[in-house]
């Protein structure tokens, strides 16, 4: 299915993935530096442990991110990129200006979300 974003709108959304990218980029490494230094100090060990799990669940959020925009980034090189992973339509420049890495259209997405709230 051939893409119906034009070139200009390509760029738009290339330059706001790339600028997402080393936001993320730059937390991740900020986050690094506060999990590295451990202290001798006993009585703070279990709160620095869990201090030290939510920092990980975090960065396991930006790395995710880091991945779909990667993704995101590829695709455009391949002349794939803004088409739904689930039914193959293009998705919207105006959805994709508000999410560049998005991998589904609208109405897939809240089919997923309503499914999985249903399930619960
Ligand atoms: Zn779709």
């Amino acid at each position: 299915m051939p893409h119906t974003l034009s070139a200009s709108q390509l760029e738009e959304l290339k330059a706001l993935l790339l600028s997402h990218r080393s936001e993320l980029l730059v937390q991740i490494a900020q986050k690094r530096e506060n999990l590295a230094p451990p202290t001798a100090d006993e009585g703070g060990i279990v709160q620095r442990n869990v201090a030290r799990e939510v920092e990980q669940a975090l960065t396991d959020i930006e790395a995710a991110d880091l991945q779909r925009i990667d993704y995101a980034l590829k695709t455009m090189e391949d002349g794939s990129y803004g088409q739904c992973g689930e039914c193959g339509c293009q998705i919207p420049f105006e959805r994709l200006k508000i999410e560049p890495q998005t991998q589904h259209c609208v109405a897939c997405k809240s089919r997923w979300e309503q499914q999985h709230h249903k399930a619960h």
